[in-house]
């Protein structure tokens, strides 16, 4: 799915979008045509019906994605949507980039997402469950600790996750390993809910450090003030950072000298909506793109920033809390002007690295401590952007090409090993 606005809309889907960046690779790479061929689409796709009984008594049918993208290096690992924009495309395109996402950040993974075509603040918590739930007995054949684990994205958070491994447990078996983005009590583990927005912060910082930014008094604007986005802003506060805007679905506040973010945060975690008493401008989602700041951090959709848009992008470092918020025609416009781009299967996996945690801790059956989950995640990031950074600088290419360069050398050498030719 991708954002409308005041502008014309992406120049490419999101799935143009993702494609696109690993045929360049592909091609940059001189990958042989078989392997290209696989790679190039999902090992596996179903589409299942989930029909669920609403509150008042009638029925709705709600179709369910989840797409297998590749398994080369380990089981599937991908987010479960919910959102009125999901559709079979958009889920492929998730899928491949967790792909790419898993092998980046060197994790025993495949790349898969799943997706509910529905509108979240429609439901009961009564009706989610029921939706969730109903996902599971959809889905539960190819799923598995070790076959294919789910996670949180849009529109789900550990609610839906505990629903999941519950519904998972009455069919299979007690199993927490079938997904992670667990409630703590459950076997989730700490430190899951604030990872993806802490490395937007990591890897913005590490950025900023190449570009000669200091990100002590820089301007931040982030748009999307959910998980990711709510997150990211709190961290690169702490880091010294003036959060000037944030938005969500419904537009953005803005106030040039730095907003009052605890005070919002207070108002988002607590539910309240509107901005009663708070000195700020309200502005659209399209006009915060285009505001004065040094970081810009896209964490809402998709598509958001294009050939249409991006010339009035005034950012000097885009850090994509979001999947593909990039087209590839606005990666043209940044690159000539010199806007640093950290892409999105960096930016946003520390989401999928304490995943990764979450999921080790419950084969395990042991806990770790959320000092030892924060400075793991601090140290694979910081490693995965510095392998990226020298590619980007060795081959005179974008961190995003540097990043599906390597993402994709892996996968592939992991496929030629399996003997991927001779099954
Ligand atoms: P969320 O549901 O918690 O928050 C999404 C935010 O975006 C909300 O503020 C919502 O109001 C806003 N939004 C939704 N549609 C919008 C639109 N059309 N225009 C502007 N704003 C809109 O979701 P999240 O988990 O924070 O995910 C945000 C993005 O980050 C998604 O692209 C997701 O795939 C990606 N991501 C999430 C995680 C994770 O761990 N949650 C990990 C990696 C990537």
């Amino acid at each position: 799915m991708w954002m409308s606005g005041a502008t014309a809309g992406p120049d490419y889907t999101e799935l143009e979008t993702v494609t696109t960046n690993y045929r360049m690779a592909a091609e940059d790479l001189g990958l042989p045509d078989d392997l290209r061929t696989v790679l190039a689409q999902p090992y596996r796709e179903v589409t299942a019906q989930v029909p669920v009984r609403m509150d008042g008594g009638g029925l709705r049918v709600f179709t369910a994605y989840r797409v297998q993208h590749s398994g080369a290096l380990g089981p599937f690992k991908g987010g479960l949507r919910f959102h009125p924009m999901v559709d079979l495309d958009e889920v492929r395109a998730l899928a491949a980039a967790m792909t790419w996402k898993t092998a980046l950040v060197d994790l025993p993974f495949g790349g898969g997402k799943g997706g509910v075509t529905l509108v979240r603040r429609d439901h009961s918590d009564a009706e989610l469950q029921r939706a969730s739930r109903g996902v599971m007995r959809a889905l539960q054949k190819v799923l598995g600790p070790q076959r294919d684990i789910m996670a949180p994205d849009m529109g789900t958070g550990p609610a839906e996750m505990a629903w999941l491994m519950d519904e998972y447990a009455r069919l299979v078996g007690h199993a927490p390993a079938i997904v992670t983005g667990k409630p703590e009590a459950l076997g989730g583990t700490c430190g899951r809910v604030e990872a993806t927005g802490l490395g937007v912060a990591i890897t913005a910082r590490e950025a900023a450090r190449e570009m000669g930014l200091d990100v002590a008094g820089a301007r931040v604007v982030v748009q999307g003030f959910g998980n990711v986005g709510s997150h990211a802003a709190e961290f690169l506060a702490d880091l010294g950072a003036r959060v000037v805007a944030v938005s969500d679905v419904d537009g953005g506040v803005y106030h040039p000298e730095g907003l009052d973010l605890p005070e919002l945060l207070r108002r988002c975690r607590a539910g309240i909506t509107g901005h009663h008493g708070m000195d700020v401008e309200r502005i659209t989602n399209e006009e915060m793109l285009a505001l004065p700041c040094e970081i810009l951090v896209p964490a809402a959709v998709g598509g958001v920033l294009h050939a249409g848009n991006a010339d009035r992008v005034r950012a000097r470092l885009i850090v994509e809390g979001a999947n593909t918020p990039t087209t590839p025609g606005a990666d043209v416009v940044f690159a000539e002007r010199g806007v640093t781009v950290v892409p999105d299967i960096l930016a946003n996996a520390g989401g999928v690295i304490v995943s990764y945690f979450e999921w080790v801790q419950n084969l395990q059956n042991v806990r770790w401590t959320r000092r030892k989950v924060d400075d793991e995640l601090r140290e694979r990031l910081t490693r995965a952007f510095g392998i990226i950074h020298r590619r980007s600088l060795h081959d005179s290419v974008s961190l995003r090409d540097a990043a599906h360069r390597v993402a994709v050398e892996r996968v592939a050498a992991a496929l030629r090993l399996r003997g991927f030719d001779l099954f």
